[in-house]
């Protein structure tokens, strides 16, 4: 069973992966500098005696294979090379640290040895829908790749010995086709009270603290790690479909209000209670008993 829906699956021996050793945080951006066709790449993973691999390869002709499960480490990038990008951990061979258990690859077909072909229209946007499936399955920053994570590019971790992976790769169409997609997000803002962190604020918005990814892309500066001051300005997704909070042990009506509408006013919270008859119509302020799932 494939990770991405649109893949064919060209599966390679487990013994050739990382099995279950894989934490993506960055997706890497490769190209095959030979070989024309997806299947012709799987065949080359599936029997060389390099032991090589990639997640996933994309045909000139739009189509994607995947080779190696996301949960497994493909063997495509472990070292890093004098000269790497300094947000990137030194990563010798030696140190124990291997980038293949914290990336996902795309391998991209270039039967030009110097990666030199131009990508196809079909093969781009291919592969920009395949970064954005993974980037979101995975929370990775939709973006260009810093010490937080993101998408950055095999050259960035060995300049040396491949300064043309991935070559002509359209990487400023990429950007701004990522930057775009977050743009023509409908957003309204969120207020913070004050001790917040993107998981705070997803939880509310999405009911899913976890969900920290397109919050991030939303607030440039932002990580998971930042708390946020009083008074300070979160912009989210407007959320169409109906969310489930669950709530914690100092939850109200206000303030599930405040989060989820971007009001704590009398209306919104008669809409909480309408919305909510299981809930005891209680003041907007009185705490709520923890684990209740109420809907916004
Ligand atoms: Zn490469």
């Amino acid at each position: 069973m494939v990770d991405y829906a649109k893949a064919i699956s060209m599966l390679v021996n487990e013994q050739r992966v990382f099995i279950n050793q894989n934490t993506p945080k960055w997706v890497v951006l490769h190209k095959t500098a030979g070989m024309t066709t997806v299947q012709e790449l799987g065949n080359y993973f599936a029997t060389t005696s390099l032991m090589t691999s990639s997640h996933y390869g994309v045909g000139l002709d739009g189509s994607v294979a995947q080779y190696v499960l996301e949960k497994d480490g493909a063997a495509g990038n472990c070292c890093t090379e004098v000269g790497h990008a300094t947000f990137l951990p030194d990563a010798p061979g030696s140190s124990g640290i291997n980038l293949n258990m914290c990336t996902i690859s795309i391998e991209h077909l270039d039967p030009a040895t110097d990666n030199s072909s131009p990508v196809t229209s079909q093969q781009q946007q291919a592969s920009f829908d395949l970064i954005v499936d993974i980037c979101k399955r995975h929370n990775i920053p939709m973006r260009e790749g810093d010490s937080t994570g993101g998408i950055i590019t095999h050259a960035q971790i060995d300049p040396v010995s491949r300064s043309r992976c991935p070559g002509n790769y359209p990487l400023s169409e990429l950007w701004s086709y990522l930057q775009n997609m977050t743009q023509t997000t409908k957003t309204r803002d969120v207020v913070c009270l004050g001790g917040e962190t993107l998981e705070t604020i997803a939880h509310y918005v999405f009911g899913n603290s976890q969900a920290v990814q397109e919050l991030e892309v939303l607030n440039k500066g932002t990580t998971v790690s930042t708390v946020f001051t009083k008074g300070q300005v979160i912009h989210v997704p407007v959320v169409t479909t109906p969310v489930t909070v669950t709530t914690g042990n100092s939850d109200t009506l206000a303030k599930l209000a405040h989060y989820g509408y971007g009001t704590s006013a009398d209306m919104m919270i008669q809409k909480l209670l309408s919305q909510n008859p299981s809930v005891l119509p209680a003041i907007g302020a009185a705490p709520l008993p923890a684990n209740l799932k109420i809907i916004l």
